[in-house]
């Protein structure tokens, strides 16, 4: 999505430890038109399998997997990382280690939102080793549901989370890939940038 690589590219950090900063329009403060976008996006490449839910992380997953959800006309769930008071009842619950914390977490999703019957699109805005998406993954499997993909807004090509993610078998759609932050310079997987 050359909008999203344009974004990254002009108003992208590099950070320490191999982390990208995008707190200008994805993370702090969120751009609506890409947003708008990359929703658009998800739900062209994902309408075909009949997505019932989206399924997110709070909280920076949000502006995107809201965006996807109102495109495909579904509702989003948002996977908690402390239950709430208010979150009362039977929950499914994953341990999920945080790459940019390091610390684990608990992500806890009520059991009266997702069944047997949804499909489930899992959409995040990074993919680093792919702890949280596995995380996400297993709510699901708790809840009897189908996976029917992964997107992510932007792969860190250069971890394990994709390989990891593919070999399982989820279809794993990913706007921008970057192939290294290395010496903080943003580079893309060429096939990207010649997509
Ligand atoms: P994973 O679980 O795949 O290792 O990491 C994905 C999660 O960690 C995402 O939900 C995201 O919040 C966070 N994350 C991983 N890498 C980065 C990064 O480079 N920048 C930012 N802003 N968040 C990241």
């Amino acid at each position: 999505m050359r909008a999203l690589l344009e974004k990254i590219a002009a108003e992208g950090e590099v950070v320490a430890g191999g982390v990208l900063k995008v707190d200008r329009f994805l993370n702090h403060q969120v751009d609506p038109h890409l947003m708008k976008r990359i929703g658009e996006e998800f739900a062209d490449q994902f309408r075909g399998e009949r997505p019932t839910k989206v399924l997110t992380l709070e909280s920076s997953g949000i502006s995107p997997a809201l965006m996807t959800a109102y495109e495909l006309g579904v509702p989003l769930v948002v996977a908690r990382k402390r239950r709430p008071l208010t979150m009362t009842g039977e929950v499914y619950r994953a341990e999920v280690y945080s790459f940019t914390k390091q610390e684990a977490n608990e992500i806890v999703v009520s059991r009266s939102l997702l069944d047997g019957f949804d499909r489930v699109l899992i959409i995040d805005d990074f993919l680093a080793n792919g702890q949280a998406a596995l995380g996400m993954v297993e709510v699901v499997r708790q809840a009897g549901a189908a996976v029917v993909g992964i997107g992510i807004v932007i792969e860190k090509a250069f971890q394990d989370g994709g390989r990891l993610l593919r070999s399982r078998g989820f279809r794993v759609v990913s706007l921008a890939r970057i192939a290294s932050l290395a010496d903080g310079v943003i580079r893309f997987h060429e096939e990207v940038m010649n997509g």
